[in-house]
């Protein structure tokens, strides 16, 4: 596989209001043009800043519809052809996954990668001549190596993974829901949403410590000039990552550590499946050690197409996870 199915992009929010009330600096700094992140450590003016190159770059002012236009449409695209992509958000908590994934109404430049998935999908559906669609859509939350379905009847009940020969890795009994429009798919969303972990850390009381996987399936049926029909089967999975930060900072003990522990071991699991099929030269890949990425297998690598973004904080108590969230975002591209 060539590096051009797996494309890393950075975006870093503006500062916080509470990182302007404690007078933080700004660290980060972005050369559009080329691509490049730059990262100063905080009190060492004489060390040269660190810099990473992307496939996109995106600072304070960008929205999520340029990035979607000019990053995610493409792959969103395929997936009406009837392939399979895969997008991630990751970052530590309050670096702007939600907001790149969910977003907000208002303004509507902001209007998240995830509804901005469902508008693109549902108007190439409404544009196809002699074709049929049927979407169905289920939404997975992973929560310490547990897999619940956020849209069952019972979202206490745990999932187990099963290996079916060839349609591969699947979460036994998750819901399968049919859906007709980009409301509905909303609707579902919103209601997985309420039933999400949510857990308390430090840094922010809303952060969740889980991984929640929303995929929307896509069957085509195009009927050809001969009468004949072609069948294809594209699926998207939208993926919001747990929180990246280390445990050390968000003073976890407990059961919050053994819970921040695994968090760390699929990010970990995710990082090394990624780079090794960006590698291309490895033979083997690590699909199996966490439960996440045996979920992705078959969206992850082979004919499929990836999208990490890595979100990023610009201040400079964030100094260390905002490098640790590079160098992950570096050796995944
Ligand atoms: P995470 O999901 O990574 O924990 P959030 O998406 O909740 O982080 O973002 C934390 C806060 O920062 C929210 O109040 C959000 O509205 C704000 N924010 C994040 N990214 C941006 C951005 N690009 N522009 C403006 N505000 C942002």
């Amino acid at each position: 596989m060539g590096s051009e199915s797996v494309k890393v992009v950075v975006r870093c929010r503006p500062l916080n209001d509470r990182e302007r009330a404690l007078g933080s600096d700004t660290v980060l700094s972005i050369d559009l043009h080329r691509c490049q992140c730059f990262i100063e450590k905080p009190g060492a003016a004489d060390e040269p800043p660190k810099q990473f190159t992307f496939d996109g770059t995106y600072f304070i002012h960008q929205t999520t519809e340029q990035m979607y236009n000019e990053i995610a449409y493409p792959l969103v695209e395929g997936i009406t052809e009837g392939y399979n992509g895969t997008i991630f958000a990751y970052g530590q908590t309050g670096s702007g996954k939600s907001f790149t994934m969910q977003g907000v109404s208002d303004p509507a430049a902001q209007r998240g990668v995830i509804p901005r998935a469902f508008d693109h999908i549902f108007e190439s559906i409404q544009c196809a001549e002699n074709t049929k669609f049927l979407v169905r859509a289920s939404y997975l939350e992973i929560y310490n190596e547990e897999v619940r379905d956020l849209l069952g009847s019972d979202t206490k009940q745990r999932l187990e993974l099963k290996e079916h020969p060839e349609h591969g890795v699947y979460a036994r009994d998750l819901s399968v829901h049919t859906v007709h429009s980009v409301g509905e798919c909303e609707r579902i969303i919103e209601q997985g949403g309420r039933s999400r972990a949510v857990g308390y850390t430090l840094m922010n009381k809303d952060s969740s410590r889980s991984h929640s996987i929303f995929t929307i399936r896509l069957e085509i049926c195009n009927t050809d000039a001969d009468g004949q029909d072609r069948l294809r089967a594209g699926k998207l999975n939208l993926v919001d990552l747990a929180g990246s930060e280390r445990q050390s900072k968000t003073g976890a003990t407990g059961e919050r550590l053994r819970e921040a522990t695994k968090i760390n071991l699929s990010l970990s699991a995710l990082g090394n499946v990624i780079s090794a099929l960006v590698d291309g030269r490895s033979k083997y890949i690590p699909y199996r050690d966490s439960k996440l990425t045996r979920l992705l297998q078959d969206s992850l690598g082979g004919n499929t197409r990836t999208l990490m973004i890595a979100c990023l904080s610009p201040a400079d108590n964030n100094y260390e996870e905002s490098l640790s969230t590079l160098r992950y975002a570096n050796r995944a591209k």
